[in-house]
């Protein structure tokens, strides 16, 4: 697949219908084929992990495109990308962005789509003669797939202070080469990326597009979704201990198998979800057995519960109510358990007046309005923390994502522009009355 495949695949079943007050299906068709190229794989994926060089091109070339808008365009200490566009006010920013670092061959829409749509924003604009009420901010973070250390969101949570340093300096990447000595060959340091905090009132809003990475919009027929919040994930490390024997010549009676009662309470978590709430959710996708001999008993079971919902009181009932089953799990079969909580990331709710701002656009664009929760994590979640947030999710064709197959159609990207345009100008509108 080269430049011009992608492009006339996006391009074949777009008329032009959206390209509407200064938006341009054209430009954004071709800038996503040009970063598709950059780290691109035999499937026609992508693979340009954190802090690897090819982050750092497409990082470049967005910074190119910016300049080219008017942006005024800097690189804090952590590799984030900070364009400018002056406003008629100084003054807090409206931010919009994403993330252009993928998974092991990744897709070609997570991250760049973001990124691209916060970006034709402003060209429409400039295209329109609109110059924005308050200053307006197009982010690119380093590091959000956490591909490179198995710990993601690096760069956003460098922007907001948010970061553990000690925990960060620890961080090897598969090849066992250290954070500071991977941050160090693209041309920055660990110094530095600890100095990439911001002050926050520089930042008066946050939005971010991106793909659903699910199918709850293509079920629906929606081009586009409002993200009601995003999940916070608690992840439960749980072993289960008993007496390992030979599988032939210890009787049943008065067995302590460990994997007879994980199998029991992994069975079990999958139904404790939906007493919580609709939109909790309950996953053991982990599990270790040891000796793992066909004719022994095991003596030792770990695993891993995901838990996650959208209130994080709700989220946090349901932790307990798995420890509780799993300690029943073991009483039952005379095993021991161990539990341990490994994480817990709070969840970030989208509030009700930005929704129902959101909401309103939708109507203004006669777009049906669907609401949906993100289960997986993004910049937006970081932000949303300290500054208010919005996110839209654009419909993704099978729910496929992290995978060459992701695809989004060029007309529901461009409802994304659309979408975020209206929603900005209203808000910047707002902030700059302020
Ligand atoms: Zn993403």
């Amino acid at each position: 697949m080269d430049v011009r495949s992608l492009k006339e695949k996006l391009l074949a079943d777009y008329e032009g219908a959206l390209d509407l007050d200064g938006v341009n299906g054209g430009r954004l068709a071709e800038r996503l084929a040009v970063l598709s190229e950059i780290g691109r794989t035999e499937d026609g994926g992508v693979n340009r992990p954190g802090f690897s060089m090819e982050e750092k091109r497409a990082k470049q070339q967005v910074m190119e495109w910016m300049t080219e808008a008017g942006f005024e365009v800097r690189q804090d200490g952590a590799g984030n990308v900070i364009g400018r566009l002056a406003g008629k006010t100084e003054g807090a920013a409206f931010a919009a962005g994403s993330h252009v670092d993928s998974v092991p061959n990744g897709g070609n829409f997570d991250g760049p789509l973001g990124v691209l749509t916060a970006l034709e924003v402003a060209e429409a604009w400039k295209e329109t003669g609109f110059v924005p009420p308050v200053p307006y901010e197009v982010l690119v973070f380093s590091e959000e797939e956490g591909s490179r250390f198995g710990a993601g969101i690096l760069g956003s949570q460098a922007m907001t202070g948010d970061l553990d340093r000690e925990v960060v300096e620890s961080l090897t990447d598969k090849e066992g080469r250290s954070f500071a000595e991977v941050i160090e060959a693209v041309g920055s340091s660990a110094e530095s990326f600890f100095k990439a905090a911001r002050d926050l009132d520089e930042i008066g809003f946050y939005a971010e597009v991106h793909i659903e990475q699910g199918k709850l919009l293509e079920e629906a027929d929606r081009p586009a979704g409002i993200v009601k919040g995003i999940a916070g994930p608690a992840w439960l490390d749980v072993v289960f201990r008993g007496s390992a024997g030979h599988a032939g010549n210890t009787p049943m009676a008065g067995r302590r198998d460990p994997l007879v009662a994980a199998g029991r309470f992994v069975s079990e978590v999958s139904s404790l979800p939906a007493a919580f709430s609709e939109t909790a959710v309950a996953t053991v996708g982990r599990l270790n057995v040891s000796p793992n001999g066909t004719n022994v008993i095991p003596e030792q079971v770990e695993l891993t519960v995901d838990i996650r919902d959208l209130d994080k009181a709700s989220r946090d009932g349901l932790v307990d109510k798995v420890r509780e089953t799993a300690q029943r799990c073991a009483a039952e079969r005379g095993v021991n358990v161990d539990l341990r909580l490994a994480s817990s990331i709070d969840p970030v709710p989208v509030s009700e007046v930005v929704r129902a701002e959101l909401r309103e656009v939708f109507g203004e664009l006669d777009l049906e309005v669907m609401e949906l929760m993100s289960g997986a994590g993004h910049d937006a979640m970081i932000l949303g923390r300290h500054v208010p947030m919005a996110m839209i999710f654009v419909q993704s064709k099978g729910g496929v994502s992290h995978n060459p197959a992701e695809w989004s159609d060029l007309t529901d990207c461009l409802h994304g522009v659309h979408l975020l345009k209206k929603f900005a100008e209203r808000q910047m509108e707002k902030m700059a009355g302020e």
